[in-house]
């Protein structure tokens, strides 16, 4: 490990500034960095910014679509977490509404509301001083590597070189030439003349366009924007969409219920999102919610199972296999039910990463939801362009900001290089044994990234390969999560209301009293 003596700063562009990206400058700044993080928007906070607005592709089918035309983020109105404020939160900023205070808080529920969590995160971003990083209404549109020495003068960023280090060895390493329009408040790009003139960019006649050249970029731009459906093989007539009557959309596209009171609605996809939907258009006086998905296996379907929901009319359905032209859907095993008047697909997202562009695109495209071949570490594409292109936030199905925590405090230090970066073969390895673990226990492609209990010593490596300075996250976060999924799975009407520490023994109960500490 490097002494602090031959720590190298780097240039860094941080794309994002939601949970990732702000941990990720805290962490970079941290150690030494010189950070500058691109926002499309105008606030901090990602994905927890909640935004009324729809998409007018309400499937999401065209991924090509202008970035103007997009929405950011997928919450809907009345949205409470999955999980508990005291594993939520990074490692050493307690989410607790007393500690932030009424500037930040006005939801003490452990499960709070969508705002609440933004709140933590404005926070967090004042309490670090991260907001001066941030370059508002910036979308990034192309992101390659470059010669080192090509364009490097127009590095916006100052400080490269090093903390008495080898600036030398920096100069030999691939730098990376980033692009950004600047936008108008209201998303679209904006004109030379919105912006009173380019500073060190140009206009191309519509938009003003930035280009610079940075050291290092950290991919931090969330993956719960790119709307994903099934394979319309599996579910005939899913497309093209007029086919079916009844409308369609992706979850990404619910807002709340009002509009399908009285109206019969099938809902695909029974995990957060679509138990989440199903529960709020049974209480918002929908006559009749059909919850299909794939994972239910030997259970009573349709007519035959028992109803549940606020107001009793939730049916459990295996897949949906067809919509027809009539109105009706088809489930697996030959259930055919209807006249349906909406369809919410709540089947996920992709990843999606359209600013990539050469080499930076080749070794982090994105098959069957696996991105790269894949990243070792899920962060890190082994070969010449480590670590100077990374990506945090990757891993689904677990606790993301501590996590995030932590992959950004080793991607700081391999930048920095007071943790060395392993040799291509060592990541290849790792690489070969994730993915040979997961043949061994049948998981497809799409799942590389999910992690569920595993997450827990992923963090552990994390952590071990930072250094003796980085503490592992303490057990009782795990205890808990653990304990929220045992009741989420035997009340999933109201586990958010539970008692965690009761419902989970004796165990939870105390990793209730060390997260209360
Ligand atoms: P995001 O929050 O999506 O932030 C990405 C940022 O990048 C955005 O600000 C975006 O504007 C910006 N960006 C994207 N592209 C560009 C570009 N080209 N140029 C410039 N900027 C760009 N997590 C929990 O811990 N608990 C929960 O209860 C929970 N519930 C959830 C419910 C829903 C419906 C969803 C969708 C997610 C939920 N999550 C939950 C997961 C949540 O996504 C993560 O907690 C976390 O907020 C993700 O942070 P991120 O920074 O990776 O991505």
């Amino acid at each position: 490990m490097a002494s602090d003596r031959t720590k190298r700063s780097r240039r860094v562009a941080v794309i994002g500034a939601g949970a990732a990206g702000l941990v990720a400058a805290r962490e970079l700044r941290r150690e030494g960095h010189v950070v500058t993080v691109l926002e499309q928007s105008g606030g901090v906070g990602g994905v927890w910014r909640f935004d009324a607005r729809t998409e007018a592709d309400a499937l999401g089918l065209d991924e090509q679509r202008p970035p103007e035309s997009r929405v950011h983020s997928s919450m809907y109105k009345q949205l409470r977490t999955n999980l508990p404020r005291e594993i939520m939160s990074y490692s050493d900023f307690p989410f607790d509404a007393a500690v932030l205070g009424p500037r930040y808080s006005n939801d003490s529920r452990r499960f709070c509301g969508h705002q609440e969590v933004l709140g933590y995160l404005e926070a967090f971003a004042d309490y670090y001083q991260l907001k001066p990083l941030v370059r508002h209404h910036t979308r990034v549109v192309a992101v390659e590597p470059t010669a080192p020495g090509a364009g490097a003068e127009g590095a916006a960023a100052t400080g490269a070189g090093g903390m008495g280090g080898d600036a030398g060895a920096v100069e030999k390493e691939v730098l990376w030439s980033v692009t950004s329009e600047r936008l108008a408040s209201n998303g679209q790009a904006s004109t030379s003349a919105d912006a009173g003139g380019a500073s060190n960019g140009h206009s191309n006649g519509l938009a003003e366009v930035q280009h610079e050249v940075y050291d290092a970029v950290v991919v931090c731009n969330g993956h719960y924007a790119e709307p994903r459906l099934p394979d319309p093989s599996q579910v005939r007539g899913l497309l093209p969409p007029g086919l079916f009557p009844g409308q369609q959309l992706h979850s990404h596209n619910y807002r709340e219920p009002t509009q399908w009171a009285g109206k019969a609605v099938l809902v695909v996809g029974a995990s957060n999102s679509g138990e989440d939907v199903s529960r709020e258009l049974s209480e918002g006086g929908a006559a009749r919610v059909l919850l299909a998905a794939r994972s239910w296996k030997n259970e009573a379907w349709g007519a035959d199972a028992a109803p549940y929901g606020p107001r009793n009319n939730i049916y459990r359905y295996p897949m949906v296999t067809e919509l027809h032209s009539d109105g009706f859907a088809s489930f697996e095993g030959g259930q055919r039910e209807g006249p349906i008047d909406a369809v919410i697909w709540c089947t996920g997202y992709k990843y999606s990463f359209p600013f990539l562009r050469g080499a930076a695109a080749e070794v982090a495209a994105v098959s069957d939801n696996c991105v790269g071949s894949p990243l070792w570490l899920h962060m890190v594409p082994p070969g010449p362009l480590a670590p100077g292109l990374c990506f945090i936030g990757l891993p689904w199905k677990v606790v993301p900001f501590p996590q995030m925590e932590l992959q950004s405090k080793l991607i700081a230090r391999l930048l920095s290089g007071r943790v060395p970066l392993p040799s291509v073969e060592r990541m290849r390895a790792d690489i070969s044994a994730h993915l040979h673990s997961m043949q061994e226990q049948g998981l497809p492609t799409r799942y590389t990234h999910m992690q569920g209990t595993d997450q827990f010593a992923y963090n552990d490596t994390l952590a071990a390969m930072c250094g003796p300075d980085v503490a592992p996250l303490p057990a009782w976060r795990e205890v808990l999560y653990q304990a929220t999924s045992a009741l989420k799975r035997s009340r999933p009407e109201d586990y958010r209301d539970g008692d965690i520490g009761e419902a989970g023994g004796p165990e939870a109960a105390r990793a209730v009293e060390a997260a209360e500490a």
